[in-house]
C-alpha cells in the first residue's frame, strides 16, 4: 500500500508544466506542446514538460552564443566563477530534500540513498570544479627552430565556447552536474538537454544556478525529444562542443551530426562491465560486491557489473551466493522506504530487459534467480536475475541489458579470463576480486577499460577520470581531464 505523500513544495512545482530556460526566461514551448512525465514506481503521470520546438532550440543556442561572445561569464575572474559554482553546491545541499524527492519521482531512485548519496555528490561536483576555476593554466615553451633570436612562447587554455550537454535518464542530476560544472568552470555557455523521461531535477538545478548568480544566457535548458532537439543541438553550427552521455547507438548518431562544423565531441556510452573473481578472493565480500554491482538502481547504471567471471573452483559457490542474495532482495516502489531495489525507468525499457532475459533463456542460460516481471502498484518492476552457464555466443553476454540481469561464466586461468573480459565491443569499467596483489595489478593492466576497481566496484570520485575504451566512448568525465575537454589550447609565439 502506498504511504508516500508528495511534499507541498513538490506538489506546487509539478502542478505547472516544466518550462524551458532560454536567455534567463522561463517559458513553455513556442508551439505549446508538452510531454508527460511518468513515475516509474506507479506508472502514473506526475507532471508535464514543455516539449521544445526547433525554434526554441535556435533561441537557446543563440542566447548561449550571445552570452559567450559578450563574455558575460567567461570574462568574470576565475575566482568569481569559482564562488558561483561553490554556491550552486551549497544550494544543492540546501534544497536537497526537494531535489531527492524529484529524483525519486521521475527516475525511480529511493529517497534516502539519493538524499545522502547523489545530492551531496552532485554538490561536491560543483565544489570540486569551483576549485579548478583558478587553476586553469597554460605553459611556457622554448623554441629551437630559429637560433640567435629571442622569443616568448606560451600556451593558453581558452573556453571552447557554446557547449551542448545531453544527459541520460539513469542519473539525471549527477550526470548533469558532471557536465555543467566543468563546462562552467572552463567559462563555456551551455545548452542542457535532460532525457525526456527525467526533466524534473534539471529544471530545479537550473533555478538554483540562476539563484547562485550564473548570468542569463549562460545556462539554457531545453526539454524534449532526443531525436529532434538533441539531434538539432548536435548538428548546430553555433555549438562548439557536444558532451553526450547515453547509448552507443545514439553516440554514433551524434558523431555523424557533429560533422557539419566538426564540433568537438565527448561521449560516455554503454558498457557491459566484467567482474572477475579469482579463487583466492575474500568470497563473502566478492559475492556481496558482485550483487551490489549489478542490482544497484536495478542495473540501470553504465558501470553496472553485468558480466561475472568466476574461477571454476569456486564457480557453483559464487553462483549460489549471488543467486541467494538476488532471491532475498525485496523489490518495490522507490516512493516507499525499505525496498532493496526500485523500478526500471519505463514500461518500454522493462519489456526490453525482459525480452533480453527470455532470449538468454532460449539460448540455453540457466536461470539461477529471478527472470520474471513483478506486477506491483502499476510500476515497472523486474526480479533481480542471475543467468548462469552463459557463454560468449549468447546475446545476453554480448549486449548491454541495462537492467538487473547478471550473466555468469566460469574460467580456468588469468589469460583465459582476460581474453573473455576483453571480448566485448565495450570497455567502460571492470572489477577484479583477489587477495593476490600481483594478480590484481597484472589483470588491471590487461583489461581494456577506462576504470578498474580492485576488491570493490563502482566507487566514483570527482578527482578520478571516468570514461570508456572502445565503443564505451570518447574522452573522460571528472577530474582535470574533463575540464580540459571544455577548453581549446592556443599557442602564442612572440618574437621579442
Ligand atoms: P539514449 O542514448 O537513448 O539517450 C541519452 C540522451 O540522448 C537523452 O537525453 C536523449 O533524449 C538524447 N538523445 C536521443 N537520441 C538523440 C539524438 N539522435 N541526438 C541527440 N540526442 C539524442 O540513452 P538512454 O536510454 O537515455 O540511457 C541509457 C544509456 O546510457 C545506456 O546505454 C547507458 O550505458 C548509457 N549511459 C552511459 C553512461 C556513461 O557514463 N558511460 C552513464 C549513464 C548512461
Amino acid at each position: 500500500m502506498m504511504t508516500y505523500s508528495m511534499s507541498p513544495k513538490v506538489k506546487q512545482r509539478l502542478a505547472q508544466p516544466q518550462r524551458l530556460l532560454i536567455d534567463g526566461q522561463w517559458s513553455l514551448a513556442s508551439d505549446g506542446r508538452v510531454s508527460e512525465v511518468f513515475n516509474p514506481s506507479s506508472g502514473e503521470v506526475i507532471a508535464t514538460a514543455a516539449k521544445a520546438s526547433a525554434s526554441d532550440t535556435e533561441r537557446a543556442v543563440a542566447a548561449a552564443r550571445r552570452s559567450f561572445d559578450a563574455g558575460n561569464w567567461a570574462r568574470l575572474t576565475p575566482a568569481q566563477r569559482g564562488k558561483i559554482l561553490w554556491r550552486i553546491g551549497d544550494l544543492l545541499e540546501q534544497y536537497g530534500d526537494e531535489m531527492a524527492e524529484l529524483e525519486m519521482l521521475d527516475a525511480g531512485k529511493p529517497f534516502s540513498g539519493t538524499r545522502h548519496g547523489e545530492i551531496p555528490f552532485a554538490a561536491d561536483c560543483f565544489r570540486y570544479y569551483a576549485g579548478w576555476c583558478t587553476k586553469i593554466e597554460g605553459a611556457t615553451k622554448q623554441l629551437s627552430t630559429v637560433p640567435d633570436q629571442d622569443f616568448h612562447i606560451y600556451t593558453r587554455r581558452e573556453p571552447i565556447g557554446v557547449a551542448a550537454l545531453i544527459v541520460p535518464w539513469n542519473g539525471p542530476l549527477v550526470q548533469a552536474a558532471w557536465k555543467i560544472a566543468p563546462a562552467l568552470a572552463a567559462g563555456c555557455s551551455c545548452v542542457v538537454k535532460p532525457a525526456t523521461q527525467t526533466p524534473l531535477s534539471t529544471v530545479c538545478l537550473a533555478e538554483l544556478m540562476l539563484e547562485a548568480g550564473v548570468p542569463a544566457g549562460v545556462i539554457n535548458i531545453l526539454l524534449g525529444s532526443g531525436s529532434s532537439i538533441g539531434q538539432l543541438l548536435a548538428e548546430h553550427p553555433s555549438v562548439d562542443k557536444v558532451s553526450f552521455t547515453g547509448s552507443t547507438e545514439v553516440g554514433k548518431r551524434i558523431i555523424d551530426a557533429a560533422k557539419g562544423n566538426l564540433k568537438k565531441v565527448s561521449l560516455e556510452l554503454g558498457g557491459k562491465s566484467p567482474m572477475i573473481i579469482y579463487e583466492d578472493a575474500n568470497l563473502d565480500e566478492a559475492i556481496d560486491g558482485a550483487a551490489r554491482a549489478i542490482f544497484s538502481h536495478a542495473g540501470q547504471v553504465c558501470v553496472a557489473g553485468s558480466r561475472l567471471y568466476v574461477h571454476e573452483s569456486i564457480y557453483e559457490r559464487v553462483v549460489q551466493g549471488v543467486a541467494d542474495i538476488a532471491s532475498r532482495m525485496t523489490v518495490g516502489p522507490a516512493t516507499e522506504p525499505g525496498f532493496d531495489m526500485g523500478p526500471l525507468i519505463s514500461k518500454g525499457h522493462l519489456n526490453s530487459v525482459f525480452q533480453k532475459v527470455e532470449a538468454g533463456r532460449a539460448e540455453g542460460a540457466r536461470v539461477a534467480a529471478g527472470g520474471q516481471l513483478i506486477n506491483k502498484s502499476g510500476g515497472y518492476f523486474m526480479q533481480p536475475t542471475v543467468l548462469a552457464d552463459t557463454d560468449h555466443s549468447m546475446s545476453v553476454v554480448n549486449e548491454e541489458i541495462f537492467g538487473p540481469v547478471l550473466v555468469v561464466m566460469p574460467f580456468k586461468t588469468m589469460e583465459e579470463v582476460v581474453a573473455m573480459a576483453n571480448d566485448s565491443q565495450y570497455g567502460l569499467a571492470a572489477s577484479i576480486w583477489t587477495q593476490d596483489i600481483s594478480k590484481a595489478h597484472k589483470t588491471a593492466a590487461a583489461i581494456k577499460a577506462g576504470i578498474l576497481w580492485i576488491n570493490c566496484h563502482a566507487i566514483p570520485d570527482m578527482a578520478v577520470p571516468f570514461g570508456g575504451y572502445k565503443q564505451s566512448g570518447w574522452g573522460r568525465e571528472n577530474g582535470y581531464e574533463a575540464l580540459l575537454q571544455y577548453t581549446e589550447l592556443k599557442s602564442v609565439i612572440a618574437k621579442l
